[in-house]
């Protein structure tokens, strides 16, 4: 993967290699995060340094998913009221955005679909119940806010610190799925359970 932009951090000077869907950036050298616009680099303030779970996955770290071989350039921590875990971002050599969840030992490859003309009020979801989501049935398994703690790294999108998502996960038969109210909107990620060996790591 080419990283193709250069740019200079708008707080300390500090030049970094970029992938074209560098959106957030967080400079290593002074913890500011900066957001990218084609050339220009705008400082957002600081970031929490990520504390480092043991991991396989880190920045940098290469392998391959369904035959496309990527790089991981960023990590993202979320929590909810009981839990945290990171999703790495990863780009392929086409420049294709893919994620991987690993929460606890576990890691899955997570793929989103956009959900149209569904409408689903988050507070009338109940955990254990059955719903129709365009006409499939979801069971609801968990229901609770995930928060944006922080990041390393570049992520391909803009959001701020503190920002939350109020979700539901569950199953479509036998597939893991969240699906997250965002804006009166509902994107749906689907995961599934990868192995290292999977992922050539
Ligand atoms: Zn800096």
């Amino acid at each position: 993967m080419e990283l193709i932009r250069h740019l200079n951090c708008p707080h300390c000077g500090t030049e970094k290699a970029l992938s074209p869907a560098a959106i957030l950036v967080h400079c290593d050298a002074c913890d500011c995060a900066y957001t990218v616009n084609g050339n220009r680099a705008n400082s957002v303030g600081t970031v929490a340094v990520l504390t480092q779970k043991k991991s396989k996955l880190s920045l940098g770290v290469t392998g391959s998913i369904e035959g496309h071989a990527f790089t991981i350039l960023g990590q993202i921590r979320y929590g909810n009221s009981s839990d945290f875990w990171s999703e790495w971002f990863g780009i392929t050599g086409s420049g294709q955005v893919l994620w991987l969840v690993e929460r606890g030992p576990q890691i899955s490859f997570l793929q989103y679909d956009e959900i149209h003309d569904i409408h689903l009020n988050y507070s009338d979801m109940v955990i254990g119940q059955s719903i129709d989501v365009g006409g499939e049935q979801f069971l609801i398994h968990a229901k609770d806010t995930a928060v944006f703690e922080s990041f390393e790294g570049e992520i391909p999108f803009d959001i701020s610190i503190d920002r939350s998502f109020p979700y539901i996960s569950g199953f479509f038969k036998d597939e893991f799925a969240i699906l997250e109210f965002c804006d009166g909107a509902i994107a749906r990620y689907r995961q599934r359970a990868v192995s290292l060996e999977e992922l050539g790591i």
